[in-house]
């Protein structure tokens, strides 16, 4: 008999446009979506779940989060991006053991269910040795999360970006690579899959882009990359209109960030299918520029978002959500009353970011067909958030419910395939208090390794002159 889950009277939004939003419920079978109807009938051997009292939605998919920096949670939020730069390529990243790898990414995992994200893209840029690769892939396997691991190479290859050439010239280790490819993802059915998180552009020459680039399609990896972001390889710019000239752009392209890309280069993305990763919160505050969150929709674009890094930002998707709808409003309104009128209508909708962190996040992993929205035949990857926090009441419109009043606090079961990973507000078979001790020892002594300590930040390089 299949494995059967019946949740019970939850307010679905499905972010499905055939289902829609209804009150009503959701039936499960070996992990999967099979209906969704205002009263189905229980099934033969179904667990009820009653999920009134709950909204009812797709989990979150975060396409750009680096889990394994989640050891150094909360270090850098007062680092600007070039003091992130200097401190985790060089200093931080590069003590990094294996044993580090598997504690941060765990936490980052754990992390990212709690607070309803069920997939994400783990751009795992500190693979120093095959033995960092191995902890990182098994540490996420375990975590239970859906994730697509993204090989991001060593810390030593990051940090060629600090010294001229100001651009990394190391190509990256292809048999390693294949060797990652061949030994944990033969297949691509399982929960976690393979992508390549590569240097790109603004980050490497275009001998290490190109090479990249013919590897990870020869291999079937989707590839993401940071790009358009901060003052970096100005030589390289317009960085778009080089890729696309070199005939590099796809729809298996994942850009994070753009901040300062330029109409063109969005045009020439969109008419590629390639996505957009923003990372709203951090981009805001460290340096990358505005999310271009405005200018992408103008251009065809519709983004998905990210977390980036918990290092300098929490790790909950709604904050993220209400950054993308705050800093593009508010950067409309500015424009028009520098112009002398005062805004009637605002951009955007609370729909729109929740669009962004589900369904558009599926579609950048090319996992929309499977994830992303609450349909029949697709993954059971749900989340329930509760309606009788006194946060929520009344809840009169769900979406804005869920983008402007819920939180961490608030999601109270998550599903990944149709395996409770949270219940009642706790994380399933995870004790908290001994994953954050043995966090708290390994960090401290990194810290201590590298020369950091919390509240310290990066000097400017010599000659590189004042605080901007
Ligand atoms: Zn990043």
């Amino acid at each position: 008999m299949p494995d059967r889950l019946l949740l019970r009277g939850g307010q679905i939004v499905s972010m499905d446009p055939t289902v829609g939003d209804l009150v009503g419920d959701v039936l499960v079978e070996d992990g999967r979506i099979v209906a969704i109807g205002p009263r189905l009938d229980i099934a033969e051997g179904a667990a009820v779940i009653d999920a009134s009292h709950h909204l009812v939605i797709p989990g979150f998919i975060d396409s750009h989060r680096h889990l394994f920096q989640a050891l150094m949670r909360g270090l850098g939020t007062d680092w600007s991006l070039f003091q992130y730069f200097t401190a985790m390529f060089g200093m931080l990243g590069p003590r990094m053991t294996p044993e580090h790898m598997a504690l941060g990414t765990t936490l980052g995992a754990y992390d990212a269910l709690d607070s309803g994200v069920t997939t994400v893209f783990d751009y795992s840029h500190n693979q120093s040795s095959p033995d960092h690769t191995d902890e990182a892939v098994r540490a996420l396997r375990d975590s239970g999360i859906r994730a697509m691991f993204g090989y991001g190479g060593s810390m030593a290859e990051q940090l060629e970006i600090l010294s001229p050439p100001f651009k990394s010239t190391t190509l990256s280790d292809e048999r390693e690579i294949r060797r990652v490819r061949d030994q944990y993802f033969a297949s691509d059915s399982g929960l976690v899959t393979m992508g390549f998180a590569v240097r790109g552009p603004d980050s490497s020459t275009m001998d290490v882009v190109r090479s990249d680039f013919r590897l990870a399609r020869e291999l079937g990896l989707r590839i993401n990359t940071h790009i358009g972001m901060a003052v970096l390889a100005q030589d390289m710019r317009p960085t778009v209109v080089r890729l696309h000239k070199e005939g590099l752009l796809g729809d298996d392209l994942i850009f994070g960030h753009c901040n300062l890309l330029t109409e063109e280069e969005f045009r020439l993305m969109a008419d590629a299918g390639v996505s957009v990763s923003v990372t709203p919160e951090d981009e805001s505050a460290m340096g990358h520029g505005w999310p271009p969150i405005g200018a992408l929709l103008r251009a065809g674009i519709r983004p998905n978002i990210g977390i980036d890094t918990c290092m300098a930002v929490g790790g909950d998707p709604f904050t993220a959500m209400r950054f993308a709808l705050a800093v593009p409003r508010g950067m409309a309104n500015q424009r028009s009353l520098e112009n002398g009128v005062n805004p009637w209508r605002l951009d955007l909708s609370a729909r729109d970011v929740l669009e962004f962190a589900t369904i558009e996040g599926a579609r950048a992993l090319g996992m929309d067909d499977v994830i992303g929205s609450l349909a029949p035949g697709k993954q059971a990857d749900i989340v329930m958030i509760r309606t009788d926090h006194i946060s929520m009441a009344p809840v009169l419109d769900p979406v804005a419910s869920l983008v402007h009043h819920a939180g961490r606090g608030t999601v109270d079961t998550v599903f990944v395939a149709g395996r409770a990973v949270k219940r009642d507000g706790a994380l399933v078979g995870v004790d908290a208090r001994d994953l954050g001790r043995r966090a708290a020892s390994a960090a401290t002594g990194l810290l201590e390794a590298a020369g950091v300590t919390p509240g310290w930040a990066p000097p400017p390089p010599p000659g590189a002159g004042g605080d901007h």
